[in-house]
């Protein structure tokens, strides 16, 4: 029987809670899900690529059926390559909706074999973004319950140096 396998895609600078939960409720989906970390390019990234896939293995390196990966370039030839049916993708709100029914299209443009899956992020997980968590480590807050502890850990590292 063929496998399905989804790419939940992003730069996770770094993975939040939101993105686990997204991936983890996919793996009860799909018998695959592929983390695809998008490569640094232009963006300016806190961590390297290197660096998002290592926290990424770390996290959900031993969990069934989800595996993790680079990509670069067209996400739908990235999929394509991986033998992926659908591309999955979380929501918080209608900013979210917005933006990701165009994207939607455009990918269902540009390879409509691929199906668009989206989840609804758990109420808990609606109001966190990787670029506001960066803020408030820099502002000397507690992003506890927002990120796993062992990002959190390196975001202090990264963001605040040795300090504690
Ligand atoms: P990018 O902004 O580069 O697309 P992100 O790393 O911010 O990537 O997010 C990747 C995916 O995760 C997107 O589908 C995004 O909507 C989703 N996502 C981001 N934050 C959350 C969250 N708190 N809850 C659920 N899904 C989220």
């Amino acid at each position: 029987m063929r496998r399905r396998r989804a790419i939940y895609a992003g730069s996770f600078d770094p993975p939040t809670e939101g993105h686990l939960n997204i991936v983890r409720r996919g793996a009860k989906i799909f018998d695959e899900v592929i983390v695809a970390v998008a490569e640094s390019t232009s963006k300016k990234y806190v961590f390297t690529t290197a660096e998002r896939v290592a926290l990424w293995k770390k996290l959900v390196g031993k969990e069934r059926g989800v595996k993790v990966a680079t990509f670069s370039g067209l996400l739908v030839n990235f999929a394509q390559r991986q033998g992926a049916t659908a591309i999955l993708r979380g929501l918080r709100n209608l900013t979210d909706f917005d933006y990701e029914s165009t994207m939607a299209g455009m990918n269902r443009a540009l390879s409509p074999q691929i199906e668009i899956v989206f989840l609804l992020t758990e109420p808990q997980y609606a109001h966190l973004s990787s670029s506001l968590i960066k803020e408030i480590v820099v502002l000397g807050g507690s992003v506890k319950g927002m990120v796993p502890p062992l990002v959190e850990r390196e975001l202090r590292k990264k963001l605040v140096g040795s300090r504690k």
